[in-house]
C-alpha cells in the first residue's frame, strides 16, 4: 500500500501528471532515513550561503550526522510510490517503481504498470513551460 505524504517536505520527488481520457497520477518519493544514523531524513546538502538545499547536488547528506551517499546510488534505492487512473481501462489503483528512470515510448521516464489491464503508464519528464507551475515537480532537476 502507497501512502499520501502529509507534506512535500519528506518527499525528493513529488509531481502530479494528467493523461488523456481522464487518466491521472500523483506520484512521490519519500525521502530515506539514514542508513548510519537512523536519526534523520537524507536529503539534498544546503548550501552554506542561503541555508537552502541546492538545487544540483551530487551527493544526498544526513543532516545530523554528515553521512553522504552519491545521487545516483542513493536515488536508486529509493521508489517512486503512484496512485493513479489508469488513461486506457479506467482502473484507480497504486504502484511502485524504482526511482531510476526507464524508457517510455523512447523518453526517459518513471514507468509503472496498470494493475487492471497491465499497460505500462510513464511519468516522462516534464517540458519546461511556462504554463507549469512552480514546485509542480519538486525534486526533478536531474538532466
Ligand atoms: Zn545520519
Ligand atoms: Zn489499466
Amino acid at each position: 500500500m502507497v501512502k499520501m505524504p502529509d507534506s512535500m517536505d519528506e518527499c525528493i520527488y513529488f509531481t502530479r501528471r494528467v493523461f488523456d481520457n481522464d487518466g491521472k497520477a500523483i506520484a512521490w518519493v519519500y525521502k530515506k532515513d539514514c542508513p548510519k544514523c537512523g536519526k534523520a531524513k537524507m536529503g539534498k546538502p544546503l548550501d552554506p550561503k542561503t541555508k537552502k538545499p541546492k538545487i544540483r547536488a551530487d551527493t544526498y547528506e544526513c543532516p545530523a550526522c554528515g553521512f553522504s551517499e552519491p545521487k545516483q546510488q542513493h536515488e536508486e534505492s529509493l521508489m517512486v510510490e503512484v496512485m493513479f487512473t489508469c488513461p486506457y481501462c479506467g482502473m484507480k489503483g497504486e504502484a511502485t517503481t524504482p526511482y531510476k528512470r526507464g524508457k517510455f515510448e523512447g523518453v526517459p521516464a518513471y514507468v509503472f504498470e496498470c494493475s487492471g489491464c497491465h499497460k505500462k503508464i510513464g511519468l516522462t519528464k516534464k517540458m519546461k513551460s511556462g504554463k507549469s507551475k512552480a514546485g509542480d515537480d519538486a525534486g526533478d532537476d536531474d538532466e
